[in-house]
């Protein structure tokens, strides 16, 4: 198998046995970056002389017989959300355009000490808000599986980095499905790690209580693989917990006896495309041949999961997304043109003696806030944050906001319940394959609907994971979502390496041209 087709794990067992070079690695990696990247566009910057610089570096350390890292060569392609100290980290949006970090997050600094290759940074919906990569205020990003379609998003860029074979491991964020959504339209694996198990330090926030940084790869062994290396608990993030991190590498080859999983009854009604459907009973057909039970259970206040995280999410993002007022960092408007307009405007009104406009004309510090926001912001981003400022708002807080905590209390004590009875919960990760590129660019209300059944693991703060489980007739990947009780990260990836052990949709790989 050639060396981009390989897995992480596979890449790791030839770095050390000395059959290839991290240089050899990244050389593979940017070859098929050169030679497909024009078309698809996952990556937003490729740090070319970087990675080849520090695949030499870690070959040389190798070959002295000094300690290399955990992941000791291997490329990772960064969603382009989590600071860099001194390099770009636009967030996909022109407020942080030109945006260079003065320090590393938690997760990059990580990465760096396990020695991974930074290859680039990948496409993304505008401070991770969408689900499509349509909201990248730097151009869209192609599914590898057929270029008319959204890769998903809001990793979008990872996620089809990973499936058109330009990296082995890739890294992003899911506040609502955002790694689990690409990665089942990708035909790839993502994890949402439990709310805490990762650190949030230096991941641009979009909305702090349900954001959380997780691994993407091409099996369940390599996002076991980057998630020992990313987890943990983290003194600069006090919402991180401090509890060991298993060595999730030794156990996933032991498959888990007596599973029971639960497939929700509310899962499989209206609005699922009916060969997700069939791609997902199939899987727990696989499961009871390895020998777990699969029993039906309600959730009955999921169906309120997206109308709760719509009201959570953008309160949240309205308040994170203050800070970008031009005076702290980030785009600032162009006073000298403001200068210009106001006088004019100025001068107008005074020779029309309105002195009412005159006196509520801006003064020049609103003016430069409301214009620095208007030009950094797209259209999604200002709808959510007004969304969020209206729902916070004195007259609707307890009518919108308090409300949707109330039901985000019971969506978890759905999930408490639920995991009394099965250890895993099976289920869609989205209801329908890949959708055209523009097919719900304008109907906010669509796109929202996607996120219908990952965004309930964010209210709730458990952990999910998104497998390759089928292809539609028009040859579009179908994602499997898994989900089991925080802190089981360990429990999911056994079943997915299962799965893999059983079926080979996690090995399909597009045919690009
Ligand atoms: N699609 C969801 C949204 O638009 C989820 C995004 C995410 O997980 N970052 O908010």
């Amino acid at each position: 198998m050639s060396l981009i087709e390989s897995t992480a794990t596979e890449l790791l067992g030839q770095l050390q046995s000395g059959r290839t070079t991290a240089v050899e690695i990244a050389a593979a990696c940017l070859k098929q970056i050169d030679r497909h990247d024009a078309k698809i566009k996952a990556f937003l910057r490729v740090d070319r002389d970087g990675a080849l610089a520090r695949a030499a570096e870690i070959d040389a350390r190798r070959k002295a017989g000094k300690p290399v890292g955990r992941l000791g060569g291997l490329p990772v392609a960064v969603k382009d959300l989590l600071c860099t100290k001194g390099q770009r980290t636009t967030c996909g949006s022109r407020m942080l355009e030109n945006f260079r970090p003065p320090y590393d997050a938690t997760v990059i600094a990580k990465l760096r000490a396990a020695d991974a290759v930074l290859i680039g940074r990948t496409n993304m919906d505008e401070f991770a808000m969408g689900g499509s990569n349509e909201n990248s205020a730097f151009g869209l990003t192609h599914n590898p599986w057929d270029l008319t379609r959204i890769p998903g998003g809001s990793s979008g860029g990872a996620a089809a980095s990973l499936a058109a074979s330009m990296v082995p491991l890739s890294v992003g964020s899911d506040t609502g499905g955002s790694v689990r959504q690409p990665a089942g339209f990708c035909g790839v694996l993502g994890m949402k790690p439990t709310y805490g198990r990762v650190s949030r330090y230096g991941l641009v926030a979009f909305a702090s209580s349900l954001d959380q940084i997780g691994p993407l790869g091409r099996s369940a062994e390599d996002i076991a693989l980057l998630l020992e290396v990313i987890a943990g608990g983290d003194p600069l993030d006090s919402t991180s917990v401090d509890r060991p991190v298993p060595k999730y590498t030794e156990s996933i080859a032991r498959p888990l006896e007596n599973l029971r999983i639960g497939l929700v009854r509310e899962h499989f009604g209206e609005g699922l495309d009916a060969e997700v459907e069939a791609a997902v009973r199939e899987a727990t057909r696989v499961y009871q041949s390895l020998g777990a039970t699969v029993s039906e259970l309600s959730m009955p206040h999921g169906k309120y999961a997206v109308a709760t995280y719509y009201i959570i999410a953008p309160c949240e993002a309205s308040s994170n997304l203050a800070r970008y007022d031009g005076a702290h960092y980030g785009h600032r408007t162009d006073e000298k043109a403001m200068a210009v307009e106001l006088a004019a405007q100025r001068k107008a009104l005074q020779q029309t003696g309105d002195s009412r406009k005159l006196e509520a004309l801006d003064n020049p510090l609103i003016r430069m806030y409301r214009r620095t926001r208007a030009e950094g912001f797209g259209a999604e981003v200002k709808r959510r944050i007004m969304i969020g400022t209206y729902a916070l708002s004195a007259g609707y807080y307890d009518a919108y906001y308090l409300k949707a905590l109330k039901v985000r209390r019971l969506i978890r004590q759905d999930y408490d319940r639920a995991f009394e009875q099965v250890d895993l919960i099976a289920g869609p990760v989205a209801p329908t394959p890949a959708f055209e590129i523009g097919e719900k660019v304008d109907d906010p209300l669509a796109m929202y609907l996607l996120d219908l059944y990952t965004a309930s693991a964010n209210l709730a703060g458990i952990a999910g994971m998104s497998i390759p489980c089928g292809l539609s007739t028009g040859g579009l990947p179908i994602g499997l979502q898994l989900q089991a009780p925080p802190f089981e990260e360990e429990r999911l990836l056994r079943a997915a390496h299962m799965f893999q052990q059983a079926t080979d949709w996690h090995t399909r790989r597009p045919e690009l041209s």
